[in-house]
């Protein structure tokens, strides 16, 4: 844009002769609406121009959006320092001075396109940084949101290495808030941080060399374990898949499940102790017996062992229940019951309810003279029992017969033959007055 024709021609066919495309434009005004509306990549502009000049035509482009953008080259006579700065401060990008030089216009002319050219590549390489960006902290935010869905803790651990290449420690990549939590920070500031500085109990309890296994094994790591810190107690499960060179690590709080397990098997144990034991009198029951003497048995007869076994049976029972009442008689059983366990002290002994008013006594690895002693100290005890009938009537006591047998178990025979012989052992205690031990062989099968 020049007022002067002469100056306009001469610029026109100097770029149109370099293959630009060139609109000429003789007001300020003609050149406002012509740089508007064709949007050129470039514009010379005169400084010196009637009504409009070029530094209020500069400063207009300048101010709009549409054309602020477009780069000002002045073509003027520009004299003084003050003029040329002017330029500058209006929006120009650069200046010619008249009378001008080819060259030195098209020099200008092409840096300032190529410095347009970069600017536009520039802004669109922002852009895109800035699009992905976005979808990037988008896609980060999405995938916080699904770890801090979860109540599992899950982090993503990497390995750190020494020049040996052995695993010395790893560093979070990154945490949930659980996770985070757990080591006493938050997801933020967890990435990078090392594992056994944030957690050193992670070595104490073997989870680290467990998880530089899944690193070098590439097997998963599926562990249940108790966990005590200041920020977490119970049972968890501990799951550890490789990524990478390292791990992701979920741990899964199954201390519910885990104590209703552990009430589960205690109740479990308390059934079975209440299926062995007699429920009057609280020793074992004959099932429990039974068991007992066919294991005891077998252990005898592997360890060439002796083995005894006694019958107790409470005197004239019946006799006892018809004068003072059946709810006596029970007291009085639960009494000779707790009166032998009393008496009967080797952990491996057992004392059993064997029927109505008959109670069994099991003493592995005990010969026949040692159950004879026994037999007579629990007939001594029990005469000491004293009862108090229901109904005011004098206190009373109840005497016992035993039958003792002993043998060292052998293949030809069986658990019964042992029973047999101290039932006829009984026999003879009963038969020869009661209150008292008897001694009975057992009987080989020939
Ligand atoms: P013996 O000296 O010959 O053994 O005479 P006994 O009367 O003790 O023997 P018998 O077998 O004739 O009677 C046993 C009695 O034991 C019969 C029954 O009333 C009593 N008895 C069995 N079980 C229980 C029980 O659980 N509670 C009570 N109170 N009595 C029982
Ligand atoms: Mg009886
Ligand atoms: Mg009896």
């Amino acid at each position: 844009m020049d007022d002067t024709p002469a100056n306009l021609t001469l610029l026109r066919q100097m770029l149109s002769a370099r293959g630009y495309s060139v609109q000429v434009c003789r007001t300020g005004e003609l050149a406002i609406k012509s740089a508007t509306l064709m949007q050129p990549d470039l514009i010379l502009l005169d400084i010196k121009m009637p009504e409009l000049d070029g530094y209020a035509v500069c400063r207009w482009l300048k101010k709009h959006p549409e054309t602020a953008e477009i780069p000002v080259i002045f073509i003027s006579v520009l004299e003084t320092t003050e003029e040329k700065v002017a330029a500058f401060q209006v929006g120009g990008a650069d200046y010619v001075t008249k009378p001008f030089q080819a060259e030195e216009v098209i020099a200008r002319v092409e840096h300032q396109l190529i410095v347009r050219r970069q600017k536009a590549q520039l802004e669109l390489e922002i852009r895109e940084r800035q699009a992905t960006e976005a979808r990037l902290q988008k896609s980060r935010s999405l995938l916080a949101s699904v770890l801090n869905s979860t109540l599992d803790s899950v982090s993503a651990l990497q390995a750190i290495r020494d020049e040996d290449g052995r695993i010395l420690d790893f560093e979070w990549l990154l945490a949930n808030a659980v996770a985070a939590n757990a080591a006493h920070t938050n997801s933020d500031t967890i990435t990078g941080q090392r594992l056994l500085d944030l957690m050193p109990e992670y070595a104490i309890i073997g989870l680290f060399d467990d998880l530089v296994r899944v690193v070098e094994s590439g097997k998963i790591l599926n562990r249940e374990l108790c966990y005590e810190s200041d920020t977490l107690c119970g049972w968890f499960q501990a799951i550890a898949i490789k990524l990478d060179d390292g791990v992701t690590l979920t741990f899964r709080d199954i201390t519910a499940r885990k104590q209703m397990e552990l009430a589960l098997k205690a109740s479990n144990v308390e059934l079975q102790q209440q299926a062995n034991l007699d429920g009057l009198t609280q020793v074992a029951n004959r099932r429990r017996f039974d068991d007992y003497l066919s294991e005891t048995w077998a252990y005898c007869l592997k360890h060439k062992r002796p083995l005894s076994l006694i019958l107790g049976d409470v005197d004239r029972f019946k006799d006892f229940n018809d004068t003072y009442g059946h709810q006596t008689g029970d007291v009085c059983l639960q009494k000779v019951a707790q009166t032998l366990r009393g008496l009967v002290q080797y952990p491996d002994d057992l004392v059993a309810r064997y029927g109505g008013e008959e109670f069994a006594i099991i003493l592995p690895q005990t010969e026949a003279a040692g159950a004879i002693r026994v037999a007579r100290r629990l007939r001594d005890a029990i005469r000491q029992i004293i009862l108090y009938p229901e109904g005011g009537a004098e206190p009373t006591s109840v005497t016992i017969s035993l039958g003792v047998s002993s043998l060292t178990p052998i293949s030809t025979l069986n658990p019964a033959a042992l029973i047999e012989a101290a039932d006829r052992a009984l026999y003879r205690a009963k038969s020869e007055g009661r209150d008292r031990a008897c001694w009975q062989l057992v009987r080989s099968l020939d």
